[in-house]
C-alpha cells in the first residue's frame, strides 16, 4: 500500500505516540487538581507549552490550545472581528483558496455584517502582497492568509504579507496547518499576531492543535466553562494529546531540513513523471509549494473514478479536500486558480510522506498513467475532445 494523502492526515511518528501512551498511562491527572499527580500533569502541559512556543519562535503564552486547525482558525478570526466591531473596523481580507475552517467562518461573519475582500490567488495559486496593501481600507481589521494551501501545496508570501499588516496597523492571521513542521515557520520573521496549527498534519495525533496569539491581542472564547487556557478555553486539556504534538512537532522541526530535501527530489520526480500523460497540467505554482505536494489535472476524466482504481492498485490519493468529497462541486481551490469545471473535475492530489521511496513513486507514475488511460478508454468527453467536438484546453 501507497499512502500518498498526508495533506489529509499524517501517520502518528513512533516518538509522538510513545509519549501519548505513557502520558495516559502515568500521567492521567488533571491539570487543574491541586495534588501531585494533577500538578505532574500541568506540568507536562506547560513542558509541551514551552517546546512548541521554541519551534515557532513564541513566548509559552503566547500558545492556546485547541481542538485542531478549524477550532483555531474559529477562535482567530472570530476574536479579531470582536476586536475590529469593538473599533467600529469590520471589513476583513482574506483568499478564495482558504480552508472551509475560514472560509465558512467569514460567511458567518458577513451574515453579521462584517465585509469580505477575498484576494485574487492567480493562476499560480499565489496571493500577491501588493494586492493585499491596495485592499486594505481604514476599515479593516484582519487580514487571514493561509501559509500553504492544502489542495495544491503553494507557499504564500507570508513574510510580505505579514510586514505590510504591521506598518498599516492591522492584525495578521495565517492558517499555517499544512506548513508546521514541514516549512520554516516563525511568527517573529512572518511577522504574525494569530497562526493555527493542527497536529494530525506533522505526524502528531487527531483533535489536538494550537492557536499562536500575539501578547496583547485578547482573544474570545469559544467555549465556556472553567478557566482552562487563560479563561480562554474551557475544558479539561488534552494533556495526552498535547504532550504528543509537542514531541511530534520537536521531532520534525528537527529533520525538517532533511526530510524537505529528500521530498522535494521526490516530488519533483513525480511531476515529471506525471507530466508525460497527454494533456495533464500540474496545479499551482511548480517552485514554491510544499515539499511533499503534487496535484495534477486531467482532462476527460472524472477524479472520483481515477481515485477508486487507483486504491484498487494499493495507491491511497485524493482530489484536493476531504471536507468536499462526497460532492459532486469542483474544488473551490482548483476554481480559484482558474480551472475550468470540467478540468477541475479530473484532478489529483498526492501529498507523499518521507516513507516513500522512488521505487513508490515510480508505481504511482505507472498506476496514475494507466488508469488515466483506461478512464479515457470510455469517456464520452474524451471521445469528444479527441474527436475535435470539443477543444483541448490542457
Ligand atoms: C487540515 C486543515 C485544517 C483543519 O485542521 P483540523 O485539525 O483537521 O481541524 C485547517 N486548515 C488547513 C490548511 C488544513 O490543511
Amino acid at each position: 500500500m501507497i499512502y500518498a494523502d498526508n495533506a489529509a492526515t499524517t501517520r502518528m511518528s513512533e516518538a509522538a505516540l510513545n509519549t501519548m501512551i505513557s502520558v495516559i498511562h502515568e500521567n492521567y491527572g488533571n491539570p487543574s487538581s491541586l495534588y501531585s499527580i494533577g500538578q505532574r500533569a500541568k506540568e507536562t502541559l506547560e513542558e509541551a507549552r514551552r517546546s512548541i512556543a521554541e519551534v515557532i519562535g513564541a513566548e509559552p503564552r503566547e500558545i492556546l490550545f485547541t481542538s485542531g486547525g478549524s477550532e483555531a482558525d474559529n477562535q482567530a478570526i472570530l476574536s479579531a472581528a470582536a476586536i475590529g466591531r469593538k473599533n467600529g473596523k469590520t471589513h476583513i481580507i482574506s483568499s478564495a483558496f482558504e480552508h472551509h475552517a475560514v472560509l465558512h467562518t467569514l460567511e458567518k461573519l458577513k451574515k453579521e455584517g462584517f465585509e469580505i475582500t477575498l484576494a485574487d490567488v492567480h493562476e499560480n495559486g499565489i496571493v500577491r502582497p501588493e494586492e493585499v496593501e491596495k485592499a486594505i481600507r481604514p476599515d479593516t481589521c484582519l487580514v487571514t492568509i493561509m501559509y500553504a494551501n492544502n489542495e495544491i501545496g503553494t507557499i504564500q508570501p507570508i513574510r510580505e504579507i505579514g510586514k505590510i499588516c504591521r506598518a498599516h496597523g492591522v492584525l495578521f492571521h495565517t492558517d499555517a496547518v499544512q506548513a508546521i513542521g514541514h516549512i520554516p515557520v516563525n511568527v517573529e520573521t512572518d511577522q504574525a499576531d494569530l497562526l493555527s496549527a493542527s497536529a494530525h498534519k506533522f505526524h502528531g495525533p487527531k483533535g489536538v492543535g494550537f492557536l499562536y496569539v500575539r501578547k496583547g491581542i485578547c482573544v474570545t472564547s469559544l467555549i465556556e466553562g472553567g478557566a482552562q487556557e487563560n479563561g480562554k478555553r474551557a475544558g479539561t486539556e488534552n494533556v495526552p494529546g498535547i504532550a504528543a504534538m509537542a514531541t511530534a512537532l520537536k521531532e520534525a522541526a528537527a529533520r525538517m531540513q532533511e526530510d524537505a530535501v529528500s521530498l522535494t527530489a521526490k516530488r519533483d520526480r513525480l511531476i515529471q513523471g506525471l507530466r508525460r500523460i497527454p494533456h495533464s497540467a500540474l496545479n499551482g505554482d511548480e517552485a514554491h509549494r510544499l515539499p511533499g505536494n503534487v496535484n495534477f489535472c486531467f482532462e476527460g476524466i472524472e477524479g472520483e473514478s481515477l481515485l477508486l482504481l487507483l486504491d484498487d492498485k494499493g495507491i491511497e490519493a485524493s482530489s484536493g479536500s476531504a471536507c468536499t468529497s462526497g460532492s459532486l462541486d469542483p474544488s473551490h481551490v482548483l476554481l480559484a486558480i482558474g480551472r475550468v469545471h470540467d478540468v477541475a473535475h479530473g484532478s489529483l492530489r498526492l501529498s507523499i510522506g518521507e516513507d516513500l521511496t522512488d521505487a513508490d513513486i515510480d508505481t504511482m507514475i505507472r498506476s496514475v498513467g494507466e488508469v488515466v488511460e483506461y478512464l479515457r478508454s470510455f469517456s464520452p468527453i474524451w471521445r469528444d475532445l479527441e474527436s475535435g467536438k470539443k477543444q483541448h484546453i490542457l
